[in-house]
């Protein structure tokens, strides 16, 4: 491309950094501005619970150095807030300085909400669980800790309680639903994860939320739940969703609904202005609609297709998204494409083996398989053929969804 070309990156994350990275193979002369409110090079964010469990060291998860920006000329300000963008003069603007750009990605992520039960606000043992210095906090919070009480029915709360058990602390979860992950997960799975939880000696508390903390010099003693069960504890964990970092864009003209809205090359409604990662509500040519999804592949891919496009090419995203977690010691999910939490529109065949622990569940949208998944250690047989299933777009007669069940060649 031109050999001066300005490049401006809101957020070091994974989208953000991945932006960067590709944005300078693609062209070794333009300027690459990096932009982050956190003091880190980028870290592995999902990393973040093994840290906490103390699996791995800080060093380990810091997954690019100073150096590193360095020598790809990639001019990285950490500590430095995007306070707003120009999107008519092409200016991005920080500390009260603007950086003019010819493209510009915002992948800013978003940030965990906090929980507005009374008695929590400001209490020096509550915490979130998004950065590194949340994970920071907490570990020297469970250097102490006796009990902990970790809330919501997300991912989040759900690391938040495997870390706490893990640390030998006594733990509570509390889950509004009937369920782990409800919208997602039917009951049978929703009882093997709760059996992968007990199993780790954590006390889960269904249909429960907090109704109020009760706190005594600053420190939150005492939880009590919406039916009056009191847990006395010395550390709270708040796993109660994100909101999206999109105030940068206030006034610019650019589409937000639950994320930045962009089509399938990651563009905005504003001509070179990109969205990317956590904070883009995407259209996904696959499943033919707009969601957003808050997963580390995800992320890296859409750094990569939106350099591309930023330098000027044509490339459309057409991935399916993946997650795989471990769910306590006993369990591990994998869940790819979408799921009912996404369309709830969607047939369902399962196949289910209480003695492994297995289940697998198909997900189907207009015949055609739109999500899998797959809960069990050693349940992943198959996966490369579902994944090809989904992006193929081949349409399946309902009575060759059982046998996909038993899919296995890779
Ligand atoms: C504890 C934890 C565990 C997870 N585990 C998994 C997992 O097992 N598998 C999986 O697939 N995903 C997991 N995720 C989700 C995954 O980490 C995210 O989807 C991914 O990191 C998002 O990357 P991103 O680049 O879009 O945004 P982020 O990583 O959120 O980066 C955005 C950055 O932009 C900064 N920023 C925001 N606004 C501004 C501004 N105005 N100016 C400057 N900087 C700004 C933010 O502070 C942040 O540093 C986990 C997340 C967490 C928190």
């Amino acid at each position: 491309m031109n050999d001066n070309r300005r490049y401006v990156i809101v957020g070091n994350g994974f989208a953000g950094t991945t932006c960067a990275e590709q944005l300078r193979k693609a062209d070794s002369s333009c300027s690459i501005a990096l932009f982050t409110d956190e003091p880190y090079t980028l870290y592995n964010r999902i990393a973040l619970p093994p840290l906490l469990r103390k699996q791995v060291t800080e060093a380990k998860v810091i997954m690019r150095d100073l150096a590193w920006h360095e020598k790809h000329a990639i001019d990285l300000h950490l500590s430095t807030r995007v306070e707003r963008i120009d999107a008519t003069e092409k200016v991005a603007y920080a500390n009260g300085t603007g950086y003019p750009f010819d493209a510009l990605l915002v992948a800013t992520g978003g940030r965990p909400n906090p929980s507005l039960s009374p008695g929590v606000a400001g209490a020096y043992n509550v915490f979130n669980f998004q950065y590194m210095d949340d994970t920071k906090a907490i570990s020297r919070q469970l250097e102490e800790s006796k009990v902990a009480v970790a809330i919501g029915g997300s991912f989040i709360a759900y690391e938040l309680a495997e870390a706490f058990a893990s640390r030998g602390v006594e733990t509570h979860w509390l889950l509004r639903g009937p369920r782990f992950l409800r919208r997602m997960l039917d009951e049978i799975a929703g009882e093997m994860v709760d059996d992968a939880a007990r199993i780790d000696g954590v006390h889960v508390h269904y249909g429960e939320e907090l109704d109020h903390a009760v706190r005594s010099n600053g420190v939150v003693t005492k939880v009590v739940t919406s039916s009056g069960i009191e847990i006395p504890c010395d550390c709270l964990g708040v796993g109660l969703g994100l909101t999206i970092n999109t105030e940068l864009l206030d006034g610019t003209g650019i589409e937000i609904r639950t994320g930045i809205v962009c089509d399938d090359r990651l563009e905005t409604n504003i001509k070179g202005i990109y969205a990317g990662g956590d904070a883009a509500e995407f259209y996904d040519p696959t499943a033919e609609m707009f969601y957003r999804m808050g997963t580390w592949n995800n992320a890296g891919a859409h750094g990569k297709v939106a350099a591309i496009n930023m330098a000027g090419g044509d490339e459309r995203y057409h991935d399916v998204p993946e997650y795989s977690s471990k769910l306590f010691t006993d369990q591990t999910i994998t869940q790819f494409g979408i799921s009912p939490e996404y369309r709830p529109d969607l047939d369902l065949v399962r196949k289910i083996d209480r003695e492994k622990k297995h289940y697998r569940g198909l997900f189907f949208w207009k015949n055609r398989l739109a999500g899998v998944v797959m809960i069990g250690k050693g349940n992943r047989a198959g996966k490369r053929k579902y994944v090809d299933a989904i992006k193929s777009k081949q349409a399946f007669t309902p009575d060759q969804w059982e046998a996909m069940l038993d899919w296995t060649a890779d």
